[in-house]
């Protein structure tokens, strides 16, 4: 078992049922960290916070609520946004990294500094009725920016803004999210490695999960150590 502790940035919709499945699961420590306090308005959909713990930082009050019911589970708790300044430094710490955030910057950011540091992360996103979850391991599978390319222009993520997300799909994405990091953590593949899972949930719930290829020309450069490694049992071919 991998003893390196989980980092969850973004502690709303995807980072508390992830952070409550990580503690339920047997993760023996792990970091929140969000620049967020907490709102009246989260109070329907967070239900691990209560009003009494309006206008504390998420984080703070994420930790109080876990360590009550699992008194023996280790959280660090970092108040403040992950930023270019100190994301390096930050993502160092940690063996595996769940992005919870509901940025395009912020997700593009954890790739950027998770794939040049080579830590393994889980992206998530949810707008409306439909999530997604895809996990990364540097140098090996493809990462967001193979299936991206470029964070959405500004335009475009204030609408997805305006598109809210569903508290029970995001609660299914983050499930999914802390799944991947306890495979990590016992050593196990992760089940989303290069594959990206699509649910959708307007009518009926349905899920998908395709592979996604390295993208030729993506900075990340797993499509070029795939096509090396090809090359590399062609010629070990007889
Ligand atoms: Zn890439």
């Amino acid at each position: 078992m991998d003893g390196r502790p989980i980092l969850i940035v973004g502690v709303g919709g995807l980072g508390v049922p992830a952070a409550l499945t990580l503690a339920k699961r047997g993760a023996g420590r792990i970091a929140l960290m969000d620049p967020d306090r907490v709102e009246l308005s989260n109070l329907p959909r967070q239900v691990i916070f209560s009003a009494a713990h309006v206008g504390l930082p998420k984080a703070v009050a994420a930790r109080e609520q876990l360590k009550r019911r699992f008194p023996g589970l280790e959280i660090d708790c970092l108040p403040w946004a992950l930023g270019p300044d100190n994301a390096d430094s930050v993502v160092r710490r940690f063996g595996f990294v769940i992005d919870a955030t509901d940025s395009p910057a912020a997700k593009f950011l954890i790739n950027d500094r998770c794939v040049a540091l080579q830590k393994p992360f889980v992206y998530g996103g949810v707008l409306g009725f439909s999530g997604q979850a895809m996990t990364v391991v540097p140098g090996r599978s493809a990462c967001l920016r193979c299936l991206f390319e470029e964070p959405p222009q500004a335009g475009e993520a204030a609408s997805c803004r305006q598109a809210g997300i569903v508290g029970p799909v995001a609660a299914a994405v983050g499930i999914v999210q802390a799944d991947e990091a306890i495979r990590w953590l016992h050593g196990e593949p992760p089940a989303l490695e290069g594959r990206l899972l699509t649910l959708e949930a307007a009518n009926v719930a349905r899920t998908r999960v395709i592979d996604v290829r390295a993208r030729p020309g993506c900075p990340c450069g797993a499509a070029q150590r795939a096509q090396m490694s090809e090359d590399h049992e062609l010629c070990r071919q007889p």
